[in-house]
């Protein structure tokens, strides 16, 4: 009856590796050929017209109707020639992934009825109303005055797949609410780079702007194509909600750095030619720690780039696996008993005079520099620890995290041996010698030397959630299947605050008669010693580690729905009204978003969890139950009751365990079904997560463990479902 299982793991087996042709002999022949960048558009457009269009990406300035018009017409032109038929908003709503309405250039020349023209105007460029009451808002907007509309952001070029022109735009309520990530998350990269530059000018005047950057690393699985498409949890919800584990899975860690398999070599070619061609820098590819688990990064860029380039390379990394029979399973824990998949979110600062703000100096004076956005940083991440870790919470990560190296559910700090030595020694010393003036008045660290290669930082401990990993953090509890933004949103608005304050604090002293130097040295000392609690750098994973950081005052709840209340404490809505990145009406909005899709996710996990044991793994272990009894009963005929007794005595204790598992199965899938009636009562998005959460997601673990015990005492031939080591070993 399993006869599907070995069909697919046979075609699985046979499958080859599919020839890649590379699109050029360089890679920067064709790199960006399907972007509409600035060397093409200064073949498309206008001299004035370019000019114009960059210093509105660069310096901020307006855009206005007859500027779109001419940008339009260039672009419209490059994409026609290019082959594109159709244009689209691409744009970014709070579900996963992007959303895109596909119209044709088409329009009537004259009277309808007549002949058509192609067209393409600024306004349509600028902007476009998609019908957008089915994208979740949290009741921003009401289904009758189903009114959002999209804008073009010009700061991120326009782009070409398949037949159609892409427009990156950001997507708000016709009351000014953001319904998607990229609204806030250019708000946030506005605030900080103000916040920054001002604080950068205390130390070199001739600072202007302050970029912030991201490098993403992505981690996923593959899996064949027939193997996924026999397990109807992984097709439905991504991740496998059963499956008992294999005999060997991660346990050598032959995998990680391994040699990388033919097909999925030829799968990672074929992306990379294709993400080149999109202007995506990737840069790495390598195995990952656990079987069938691959990552690839890119070189880092500017943060609203490299989201988008992450989402348009997540979008490219399913179209192409398919053409190579796979899946790619960018879910954050698809197995259990193996490591999950993150997405670590690299970041940092850089000011246009090419100076890293995380990056320990070549002189005395950038250290100073340094240290200060280090400090600040601390402190940031310290007040919103709780925040941070609602930003990064999902119902998928919710099995990452603290689960098979990945790290906790609790927020803190890696510094490394040598940093935390220059801070300690901030923190003791008098302010005369902590910072001094040079012969030209500039302003420089006076405590300590800061070597230029940090040693222990190189070899980084990799069981914290966010580690200064020598010229950048890592913010590494960020899941694999996320939208970079929820994060970066959350961690550059509690950083641009941070900065603005700190700023605040040290003007103010200067008020009272304080020196600069002094002033400076005296909050960030006491910075140092107020964000102490956050710093970490021993072992994550450990036992010891939970019970001290709740000793020390951090946050480590671990209920999701019950996290996403740190986005609407008086504090968060505080700080982000004062980056002016949310307001109080948009964090409760999202946050019922965020309830009504954590609720969506489980209730549907439970449901396929419910229709595994009922209509495909029940079955199977009642008919070899009752083969067993078959057995037992001709055992008898043949030798008599007293013999027989002896032979069955086997048989007749699996049958006991078979039966008593199939009634464990039919009691605790009715339970979970009675949980899920009882909380779709509850008129309350949050507390209808909340019941999820606390009395469904509790019959998951019981069912699977009955579920996957029967896995291993059924008969191999008879199961229906492709087991881990043919999900995870066949490639
Ligand atoms: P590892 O696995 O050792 O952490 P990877 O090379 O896989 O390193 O990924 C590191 C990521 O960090 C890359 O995307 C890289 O471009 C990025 N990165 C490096 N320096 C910076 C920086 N200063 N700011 C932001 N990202 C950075
Ligand atoms: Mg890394």
């Amino acid at each position: 009856m399993s006869s599907l299982r070995f069909k697919v793991v046979e075609e699985a087996f046979k499958k080859k590796a599919r020839e890649v042709v590379a699109p050029g002999t360089l890679t920067s022949e064709y790199y960006g050929k399907y972007v509409f960048d600035r060397k093409q558009m200064s073949k498309y457009l206008s001299k004035d017209t370019l000019k114009a269009i960059c210093d509105v990406v660069d310096k901020g300035e307006t855009l206005d109707r007859e500027l779109a018009n001419h940008v339009a017409a260039g672009m419209k032109l490059w994409a026609i020639e290019m082959g594109a038929t159709h244009y689209t908003h691409w744009f970014q709503p709070l579900t996963e992934g992007t959303a895109e309405k596909h119209d044709s250039f088409i329009e009537y020349a004259g009277d309808p009825g007549g002949d058509i023209i192609e067209e393409f105007s600024g306004k349509i460029l600028a902007q476009q109303e998609p019908d957008a009451s089915s994208f979740p808002n949290g009741g921003i907007r009401n289904t009758f005055e189903a009114r959002g509309y999209t804008a073009w952001d010009p700061s991120s070029p326009a782009f070409i797949v398949g037949d159609t022109l892409c427009i990156p735009t950001v997507f708000i309520s016709y009351t000014g609410e953001a319904l998607d990530y990229k609204t806030p998350l250019l708000k946030a990269l506005n605030t900080i780079d103000k916040a920054a530059t001002d604080v950068c000018k205390m130390f070199d005047p001739k600072v202007k702007k302050v970029i912030s950057y991201l490098g993403w690393e992505q981690e996923y699985f593959l899996v064949d194509e027939g193997l996924y498409a026999a397990r109807p949890d992984l097709l439905l919800t991504g991740r496998t909600l059963m499956g008992h584990e294999s005999a060997k899975n991660q346990q050598l860690d032959d995998h990680y750095f391994g040699s990388i398999p033919e097909r999925v070599l030829a799968y990672m070619r074929d992306l990379e030619f294709e993400a080149y061609k999109y202007k995506i820098p990737l840069k790495t590819r390598h195995n990952e720690v656990a079987p069938n688990q691959f990552e690839l990064a890119p070189i880092f860029g500017e943060m609203n780039l490299s989201v988008d380039q992450n989402l348009l390379v997540m979008s490219l990394m399913k179209s192409i696996a398919r053409k190579h029979g796979f899946r790619v399973l960018l879910h954050e824990k698809p197995f259990d008993g193996v490591n999950g998949s993150g997405k670590h979110n690299n970041w940092s600062l850089g000011t246009d005079t090419g100076v890293g703000l995380l990056t320990p100096g070549k002189t005395p004076e950038e250290n100073l520099q340094f240290i200060t956005f280090l400090v600040n940083v601390l402190m940031a991440v310290h007040k919103h620890n709780g925040l941070l870790k609602a930003s990064i919470m999902t119902a998928q990560n919710e099995h990452r995290l603290g689960a098979h190296e990945a790290p906790p559910a609790i927020i803190s700090v890696f510094l490394g041996s040598q940093i935390s030595a220059v801070l300690d020694k901030l923190e003791m010393s008098e302010s005369e010698e902590a910072i001094v003036l040079d012969s030209k008045k500039k302003m420089r660290l006076g405590v300590a030397h800061i070597p230029e290669v940090l040693v222990d930082n190189t070899d980084r401990n990799r069981t914290s959630p966010f580690a200064f990993t020598g010229n950048r953090f890592e913010f590494r509890a960020v899941g694999s299947s996320a939208n970079c933004s929820s994060a970066m949103i959350a961690l550059t608005s509690v950083v641009a605050a941070q900065l603005k304050e700190f700023k605040q604090e040290v003007d103010s002293q200067i008020a009272f008669g304080v020196s600069r130097e002094k002033a400076i040295f005296n909050v960030l000392k006491h910075y140092i010693k107020e964000s102490k609690p956050i710093r970490f750098d021993g072992n994550g994973y450990s036992e010891d580690w939970k019970k001290e950081a709740q000793q020390r005052g951090l946050d480590c709840e671990t209920s999701v729905p019950l996290m996403y209340d740190r986005y609407t404490t008086k504090e968060s809505i505080e700080m982000f009204a004062g980056v002016g990145v949310f307001t109080e009406k948009e964090l409760h909005a999202r946050n019922e978003v965020k309830w009504e899709t954590y609720t969506k996710k489980i209730q549907i996990e439970a449901r396929v969890l419910g229709d595994l044991a009922t209509n495909h793994v029940v079955p199977v272990a009642t008919r070899y139950m009752s083969l067993l009894l078959d057995n037992v009963y001709k055992l008898r005929l043949v030798y008599g009751l007293e013999k027989a007794e002896q032979l069955s005595a086997n048989d007749e204790a699996l049958i006991a365990e078979l039966s008593e598992r199939i009634s464990q199965i039919r009691v605790n899938v009715e339970k979970m079904v009675e949980a899920r009636k009882c909380a779709n009562k509850l008129p309350d998005e949050r507390e209808k997560a909340i019941a999820y959460h606390d009395n469904v997601l509790p019959y998951f673990d019981i069912v699977r463990d009955n579920l996957d015990r029967l896995e291993l005492i059924v008969d191999d031939e008879m199961w229906p479902l492709p087991k881990y080591r043919e999900l995870l070993f066949i490639r």
